[in-house]
This record gives C-alpha cells, structure tokens and sequence, in this order.
C-alpha cells in the first residue's frame, strides 16, 4: 500500500457540489495539494438548489465567507424554517423552525408541558412559543443579538439561507481559481481505469486532452459518469417511500417583501416550494409522474405563482435513494452523483457540505486504506437513512384522502427505525436522537405535532407543576417570544440595511 500523499485531485463536474468540493479542498489543502475541475457549460447543472438548512454557516465560516458577502454575492435572503401547508390535512399550516422551542424544564423538554396544557386546552400552537416559528409569519428577521441576555430568544437565531444557485457557484468559482483551483472547460468523454484495480487513472476530454489524478471527485450529477458509469457501484432506490420522481420549476417576478422562509405546499400529487430571493421568487412542484402528468404539474405550478413567470417550466427527473458506495476505489461522489431524496427539508447542499467535512476528516493517502473507505461509506449511509427517516415523516403522517397520490402515502410500509420513532412519540411525546443524525428532537416533534400526531400521554414528571403554574408558564412563554418578535426588523429591512444587492 502506498505511503505517499495524494498530489492531484481532479473534480469532474461544476455544479454547486464540484465549486464546494473546490473552494473547500482549496482552502483547507492549500498548496499541498493540486485541485483541477473539469465542467462542460454546455451540459449545465441542475442550478435549482435555493434553499438551505443552518449548517451552511459553518462552510461559510470554513472558508471566511461573512453574511454580508454570502448574502449580498448571491442574491440571497435568510431563512428560519419551512412553512408547511396542507400536509396534514387541507388547510393545516405550521412551521418547522430551526430555534429552539420554549425551554427545558429540569429534565424535560418544553414539548412535554405543552402535550399536557394542549390537553387541559391551555395551550397555543405550538408555534407561539419558538421565536423562529413566531417571527416568521410576521416577516421578522434578525441575527442573534450580541446585547441579550443569555436566556433571552433574541440571543439564539440560528437561520439558514435561501440563494440564487448560478449565482453561488460563480462565486464559490471565484474563491476557488483565486486560491489556485484550476478549473477546465470540456466534457469528458471517457475515463480511463487500471486495467487491474479498476481505480480510476483518468479522464479523457472530448479535445482529446487527458487528465490524470491521484483522487477523484464525482460532481458530475445524476449520471453519476465516474461512480456508476465507469465504477458500476449501484443505486439503492427509495421510490417506495419517498415517491416523487420528478419536478418541474420555474422563477417568477417578487411580489412584496421576501418572507424568511421557504413554503412548502402539498399538492394533489406532491408538493410547490417557493424559495424568495432578493430578486426573484424561485418556484417548482415535486411531483410523481404515475400520479400526474407533466403538462398537469406545469399548469398546477404556473396557477400557483405569487408573480409572472420568468421563462419556461423546466422539467427534471430523478430517482429518490443513494448509492450503495459513496467512496468507491479512488472515487468519491458529492451531490446528486451520491443520491438525491427530493428536497423537501433542503438536505441536498446540507449532505454536499457534510461529505466533504467527512473526506477531509478521512482524508487518505495514495494507498486508500479501505479502512477510512469504509468508516466514510459508514457514516455516509447513516446520515442518509437518517435523513431518509425524516422526510418520510411528513409523507406517512398525512390525513389527506382527497387523491391517490396521499392514501398511497398514508398507508405505505415504512422503515423499522422510523416506525418505532413514530411509536414512541405517539404513547407520550418521547424523542431520542439516534446518534449524531442531522435533525434534533426540535425538529422531529415540530413535524410530528404539525402533521397532526398528537401523543396520547406525556412524561409523568409533568404532573409535579400544579395546573395553574402550567397555565402561567405557558402564558408567559408566548409572551415573552411575542414581545421578542416585536423588537425584531423587518426582514425587508435587515437585508436593506446589510445586504442588499448592489447595495
Ligand atoms: C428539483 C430539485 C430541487 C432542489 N432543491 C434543493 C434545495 O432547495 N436545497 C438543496 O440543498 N438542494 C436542492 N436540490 C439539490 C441541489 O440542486 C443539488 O444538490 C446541487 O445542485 C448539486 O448538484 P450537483 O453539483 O451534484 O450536480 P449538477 O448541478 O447537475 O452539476 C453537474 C456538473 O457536472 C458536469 N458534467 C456532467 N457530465 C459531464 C461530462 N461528461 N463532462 C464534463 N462535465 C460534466 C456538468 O456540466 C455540471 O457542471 C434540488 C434538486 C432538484 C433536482
């Protein structure tokens, strides 16, 4: 097995996964190693993930991006969750927020003393009492506030963003060839392996040009040219939990202010997102094609815009699930050469930016002990079966018998692990997180209280507070989050005043 370090990365694709991997590997790797990505503009890219979770701040702190020209470079705005309307049950809306939810009581978490006071009817939504479900309905948006105290809401927001994606990787395109990534415009049209090993050895150029590599990077999207075209590795689909194989999006003109954050709204056979940007509104339904047509979806999304299209509907297939290997060989797939499940929760640049943390953690030497192959291809499948689990959440628990589309989601077999999950939560409102899974007990019992399960008892501890001190502190935890709220700008306005376009 060889000792020596890897000298060349070459990164087929320039998608926002290839322009991430780049700015990343650029930043950390600096000069001990050489970064070359190879993208064809005449393929393009998917170019339509707009809406994130909170982690992208901490790439952007990664590579010593401030908000201000994050924001202001891709014409992004902020995000403090996901509306979601009509999933539960038509007219049902609620959001998922990415703050915490009113505050631990010893032991216990706030949801506990909510289940009881909901059932004694002296409860709210349970929106009212998270600052980031408060204040987005309301158009409120502000960054933590360095001046409040430690216990107060205002100083704990953690958001995330929503961005232009051609945009994104212009910029990230930018940094990288700054800090010495070169990049190289052609397609690739053959790659060549050992004859032996099968590892990778190049990429030849439609110009002819061959392009050599230690490591090599697949970014180059749904065809997966290099994991699954030369590597063969395999696909394990998700279609039978998480349906939706198609969506068709298209931007339209703003109307108004941009609300912090993304709606998403089911459909007869799926779901509409409409991500705000400074700019333009970026729309698409995410539908299953056994259940809708193509010309159906586009009718239904262009009934349903806030603004006037700009262009055509676009129409883009894919397969929900993940590759059986993430790392195969000398190989490793970001983005959706790795897997795609739908972006209903925004994973997708989420799992981009977490493979790449993963490999830089993992990062071999030219002999690629399978030893760190397999802790990656580990960890990798944890993190998407666990994602998995979640987004087959919001599918599962809907009411919804008005189309075939939701009683097949209704009454659909689901994975053991989410089962029990769903079981647990159902007899009192218990939640564990399964090791380091992306989404914490907050955002599992927003989506399972949103989509109308309600727990049929709750933690027996609950019982030590007297009715009348439950009906106080969930008085006064509304309160204080409302008043918390009024404080809070205007999203409209925190862009104006730090990160506006052209500003
Ligand atoms: C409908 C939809 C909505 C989405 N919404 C979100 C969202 O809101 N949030 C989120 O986090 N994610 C979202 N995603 C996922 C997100 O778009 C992707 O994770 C992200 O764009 C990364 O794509 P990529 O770079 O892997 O692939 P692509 O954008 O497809 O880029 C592939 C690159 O490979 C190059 N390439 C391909 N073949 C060759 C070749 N032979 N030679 C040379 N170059 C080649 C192409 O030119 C291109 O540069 C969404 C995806 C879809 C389909």
């Amino acid at each position: 097995m060889s000792d020596r370090h890897i000298q060349n990365i070459v990164i087929v694709g320039g998608g926002t996964a290839g322009w991430m991997a780049a700015a990343a590997f650029a930043k950390v790797l600096g000069s001990q190693v050489s970064v070359r990505l190879v993208e064809s503009e005449a393929i393009g890219t998917v170019g339509v993930g707009e809406a994130t979770v909170p982690h992208l701040k901490l790439f952007n702190d990664l590579l010593g991006v401030g908000d201000v020209e994050f924001v202001r470079n891709t014409s992004g705005t902020f995000k403090l969750g996901i509306q979601f309307n009509d999933w539960g049950r038509l007219g049902d809306s609620y959001i998922h927020g990415f703050g915490s939810l009113g505050h631990k009581v010893g032991l216990l978490p706030f949801h506990q003393y909510w289940i009881k006071a909901r059932q004694k009817g002296i409860a709210a939504d349970l929106g009212a009492y998270a600052i980031h479900t408060a204040a987005a309905p309301r158009g409120k948006f502000m960054t933590s506030a360095q001046d409040a105290p430690a216990h107060s809401p205002l100083a704990d927001i953690p958001y995330a963003y929503h961005f232009d994606a051609g945009s994104y990787a212009r910029f990230l395109r930018g940094y990288a060839e700054k800090r010495g990534v070169q990049r190289t415009e052609g397609r690739v049209a053959e790659v060549r392996q050992h004859p032996e090993s099968g590892f990778v050895e190049s990429v030849v150029l439609e110009s002819g040009e061959t392009i050599a590599g230690d490591l090599f990077i697949d970014c180059s999207g749904f065809r997966g040219l290099l994991i699954e075209q030369a590597l063969k590795t395999g696909y394990i689909d998700y279609t039978h939990w998480l349906p939706c194989d198609r969506a068709v999006a298209v931007g339209c003109e703003s109307a108004g202010d941009p609300p912090p954050f993304t709606r998403a709204t089911a459909r007869k056979a799926g779901w509409q997102w409409r991500i705000p940007l400074q700019h333009r509104i970026g729309n698409g339904y995410v539908y299953a094609s056994p259940h809708l047509s193509d010309d159906e979806a586009a009718a239904t999304l262009l009934a349903h815009l806030d603004g006037k299209p700009l262009g055509d509907p676009r129409v883009l297939r894919f397969v929900t699930g993940m590759r059986r290997k993430f790392w195969n060989k000398n190989v490793v797939a970001l983005g959706l050469s790795s897997g795609f499940m739908e972006p209903l929760e925004s994973t997708s640049i989420f799992l981009i930016q977490s493979g790449i943390a993963r490999l830089l953690n993992l990062f071999p030497r030219a002999g690629f002990s399978p030893v760190l192959v397999d802790e990656y291809n580990a960890q990798a499948q944890f993190e998407f079966e666990r994602i998995r689990d979640f987004l087959i959440l919001h599918y599962k628990l809907t009411e919804r018998d008005d189309s075939a589309f939701w009683n097949d989601c209704r009454t659909m077999s689901i994975p053991d692990t989410l089962r029990e999950k769903i079981e647990l939560f159902r007899d009192s409102g218990r939640f564990f997180r399964t090791a380091e899974e992306m989404f914490a007990e907050v955002s599992w019992v927003q989506v399972m209280i949103g989509q109308g399960l309600m727990p049929r008892s709750y933690h027996p501890l609950v019982d030590q507070l007297p009715e009348a001190d439950l009906r106080q502190f969930m008085d006064g935890a509304a309160k204080v989050i409302d008043s918390c709220v009024d404080l809070m700008p205007p999203h409209q306005a925190f862009i104006d005043r730090h990160c506006a376009v052209g500003a």
